[in-house]
């Protein structure tokens, strides 16, 4: 049994209370740890050491200063690829082919954000008047609480860890209950990296602690990965504060195959929108639309296809299906999953595969005849449930695909080249794919539209939200102002 602590003030510690919470691989459901559930005196004692470093360390050292930490730490997560992906592997179930690629490409969002660190430049502004000199300077916001979901901890972690500490400001990390550990390793390399005490801090815990975090008048920048109810409830007591804040929330995402596709692409474009990680991500292409005339055609490709998905231990590197990632999960999974036939949807396939094991694994499902009023095409599931809905042409497509409370992703399929920049300027989502899906780049901007959330993560964009902007503005001549009336 492994007992983690919590990074604050770079000092490891228990919870002051001494309070824990398990740490269970959803594999064989076998507890194999536990992390601290933080206190109050617990969170303060974060802020107060994220506020201590930003200004007094973090906030007095360079960019070029800051980014040769980034980049040692971008050289540690490298060399401990192996340990982070095997420890989040068992944490949440992940398939380990999927957490060795994604631990890299975290140290590609270090470096990329490193390169930003001392070129964070501001403007000179001509003005009306000739005699005043403007300009602007993009300053850190200070404090910033970072928090993740489960499903995918180092990156969701690094798309808002890069940015916030390249722009020069001081962060408390807040990872999900139920998957945290893989955070707290790369806590150790944090102080390896030579990171003064207090830059990052990690507390562990769950939304009650996140609530104390982002509650506080004393945090600046909150940046959110997570589901629409703790959204909302972040941006109530955000709103309090005034805390500006990122939301990167869950999608209902229209994966979309003209009949003009190539099939060839397009049939495991569609699988890899919905079963990776066995479809726990916030990108799944949850909602497959497909045109009339090949409907029939891809429905039974896809089941052909999927039929012989391989679910297993998530350690094993031939699998490409483990289980999800905890109790909570299997039970949400499987209550929605529960009444798609009562509603109408047709289970093509997925209803008795056998399962490997006792771990919480839900079968890959193909469901056909779904409308897209249905609660399976409306809710996100986070699971592994592809609605195949069919459209008569482009402009139904088009309106069937933004009938959502959601626009994080889309997907289009055509080998039409007008048809993708046409449909592509009509779908309401942060993200369209075209003969791609669920494809990763650290220079491009991520996030959503309407419930999906607001905010940019990854790219330049995410800077933005990392830095505010002062302007300065100096009078150069040396005569005396009229007191009683604008200058302008
Ligand atoms: P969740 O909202 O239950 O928890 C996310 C995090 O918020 C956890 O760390 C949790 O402890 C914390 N939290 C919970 N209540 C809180 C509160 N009141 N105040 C502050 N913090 C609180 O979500 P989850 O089950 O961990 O993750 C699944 C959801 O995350 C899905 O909806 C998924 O779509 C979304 N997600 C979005 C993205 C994205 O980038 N848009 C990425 C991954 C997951």
């Amino acid at each position: 049994m492994e007992h983690y602590k919590m990074l604050i003030n770079g000092e490891w510690k228990q919870a002051s209370t001494e309070e824990s919470l398990p740490v269970i691989n959803p594999y064989d459901k076998q507890q194999w740890g536990t992390i601290p559930l933080a206190s109050k005196e617990d969170v303060e004692l974060a802020i107060d050491a994220a506020q201590h470093a930003f200004n007094n360390t973090w906030k007095k050292m360079n960019g070029f200063s800051r980014a040769k930490c980034m980049l040692k730490l971008a050289d540690l997560i490298e060399e401990n690829t192996e340990k982070l992906a095997i420890h989040e592997t068992k944490d949440n179930g992940k398939v380990i082919r999927e957490t060795k690629k994604q631990v890299p490409f975290t140290a590609r969002a270090l470096r990329f954000f490193a390169g930003y660190a001392d070129k964070i430049y501001g403007e000179t502004i001509p003005l009306d008047n000739m005699n005043l000199f403007d300009y602007t300077m993009r300053e850190p916001v200070g404090v910033a609480v970072l928090i993740t979901a489960w499903n995918s901890p180092m990156q969701l972690l690094m798309n808002k860890l890069a940015p916030a500490l390249a722009a020069g400001n001081c962060v408390i990390v807040k990872p999900s209950e139920h998957a945290s550990v893989s955070t707290l390793l790369f806590g150790e390399l944090v102080e390896q990296a030579g990171f003064p005490p207090g830059v990052i801090n990690i507390v562990t815990g769950d939304g009650k602690v996140g609530d104390m975090l982002t509650s506080s008048d004393r945090v600046n920048k909150i940046s959110f990965t997570g589901g629409s109810f703790a959204g909302r409830l972040i941006s109530k007591s955000a709103a309090d504060n005034f805390t500006p804040l990122t939301l990167e929330l869950g999608g209902k995402s229209p994966n979309i195959i003209f009949e003009d596709a190539d099939l060839l692409k397009a049939v495991p474009g569609a699988m890899a929108g919905i079963f990776a990680s066995s479809g726990q991500t916030c990108i799944a292409g949850s909602r497959l639309l497909v045109q009339e005339s090949i409907y029939d055609e891809v429905a039974m490709r896809l089941a052909e296809k999927v039929s012989h998905i391989k679910l297993g231990d998530p350690m094993d590197e031939s699998t490409e299906m483990g289980p999800v990632a905890n109790e909570n999960q299997y039970r949400s999974i499987s209550k929605m999953i529960e009444n798609v036939e009562a509603e109408g949807a047709k289970i093509l396939i997925g209803k008795d595969a056998e399962l490997p094991g006792e771990g919480y694994f839900i079968r890959p499902m193909v469901l056909v005849h779904v409308d897209n009023s249905m609660t399976i095409a409306k809710e996100e599931v986070f699971g592994p449930v592809l609605s195949i809905i069919p459209f008569k042409d482009e402009e139904d497509a088009i309106r069937i695909a933004n009938d959502s409370k959601y626009g994080l992703a889309s997907g289009i399929w055509t080998s039409d080249l007008s048809r993708a920049h046409r449909v592509a300027r009509e779908l309401e989502a942060g993200t369209v794919w075209v003969n791609t899906y669920r494809t990763s780049a650290v220079q491009a901007p991520f996030g959503g539209v309407k419930q999906s959330g607001y905010g940019r993560e990854r790219g330049w964009h995410s800077m933005l939200d990392y830095t505010r902007v002062k302007n300065v503005m100096i009078d150069l001549s040396s005569e005396a102002r009229d007191p009683f009336s604008i200058n302008v």
